[in-house]
């Protein structure tokens, strides 16, 4: 049983709206981190979030069709990607080319522009954005509305690139008479560590679900410990039952191989020995609740520690956690 907690994910959007002390964009991307993206994106907007953030133009119809009337932003699009309906939907479009822009400008469509200050994960070459900008000047002119200015820096740490705060400043200089009303550059990592990252708005996903955006860091802690002292409360918990150690839940339900990840079985904790489809087996023999992962502070496994054990982040433990398993929204 997957239980999730969307009052964990408004406290923690509640925390953070006031830690940053500014504005945050709720991110429900990927079916809300596997949460469900309407729990999350209703959970995220009660915590105080005033925008929210998707990929795609559907997931965003798909918060519309459901009564979400918050400003929400979709920045990643095919190259059939419906604007005009994100414009009759008021769904703001990211857009990461000249040849976008003038769609989205086409549609009614209203944007923002995003600048590649280094990820090379999509956006604007920063090399290309001077053209970019001259073009949007033009289409501004006619009417096209530029709401935003953004870029993404993943991480904080090792993987951070000081040059990108400087370059998405000169980016803003050189788009100021866009009109751009919203800045926004960091997520979850930059917004919590890197102060200068702060602009109008932070774009946060995995620190509202309770995990620490930096958990994989070299010598971070597995324990949960790290996104408490955030002040960070995990918003999902897996539990089944086990019987003589065997546990009724496997891959199928989206859990990916982590043998030896603690589990937490009538109060001892025991290892993962072995994982099938339906199943997985202890390494002792043992009855009762079985928490996978949960919260840490109840003394449960944290969804890092079934992540370290899985050669991979919290992000993805969560994220797959499929839909077929029963879950329960607490
Ligand atoms: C996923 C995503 C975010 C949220 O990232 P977290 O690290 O989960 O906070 C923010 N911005 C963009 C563009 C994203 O794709």
């Amino acid at each position: 049983m997957i239980e999730v907690r969307p009052g964990a994910i408004s406290a923690n959007v509640a925390s953070l709206v006031d830690r940053l002390a500014m504005p945050v964009m709720g991110v429900v991307k990927a079916n809300g981190y596997g949460h469900g993206a309407l729990v999350a994106a209703r959970a995220m907007l009660d915590g105080g979030a005033t925008w929210l953030g998707v990929v795609d133009i559907a997931e965003a119809r798909a918060l519309r069709d459901a009564g979400i009337r918050a400003p929400i932003l979709a920045w990643l699009h095919a190259a059939d990607a419906d604007f005009g309906a994100a414009a009759e939907a008021r769904i703001d479009v990211g857009v990461s080319s000249v040849r976008q822009l003038e769609a989205a400008a086409r549609a009614g469509a209203i944007v923002h522009a995003k600048v590649d200050t280094g990820l090379g994960r999509n956006g604007v070459p920063f090399r290309e954005w001077d053209a970019f900008v001259e073009r949007a000047e033009e289409l501004v002119a006619d009417g096209l509305t530029v709401r935003g200015i953004f870029s993404h820096i993943a991480g904080s740490g090792a993987a951070f690139d000081g040059g990108q705060i400087e370059r998405y400043r000169s980016a803003l200089e050189r788009a100021s008479a866009l009109g751009a009303s919203v800045r926004h550059l960091g997520a979850s990592a930059a917004s919590l560590f890197l102060p200068a990252s702060r602009f109008d708005l932070a774009r946060i996903g995995i620190a509202a679900y309770g995990i620490h955006p930096e958990a994989n860091a070299p010598g971070a802690p597995a324990d949960g410990s790290d996104a408490r002292a955030l002040g960070l409360v995990p918003a999902m918990r897996m539990a089944a039952t086990a019987h003589a150690g065997v546990v009724d839940v496997g891959f199928r339900d989206g859990l990916l191989p982590a043998i030896g990840a603690p589990v937490l079985v009538a109060g001892r904790v025991r290892r993962v020995a072995t994982m099938a489809p339906d199943s997985l087996t202890l390494d002792e023999p043992c009855d009762g609740e079985a928490v996978l992962f949960g919260d840490p502070a109840a003394g449960e496994p944290s969804v890092d520690a079934w992540a370290r054990a899985a050669g991979t982040i919290g992000y993805e433990v969560v994220t797959r956690m499929a839909s077929r398993a029963p879950r329960s929204i607490a």
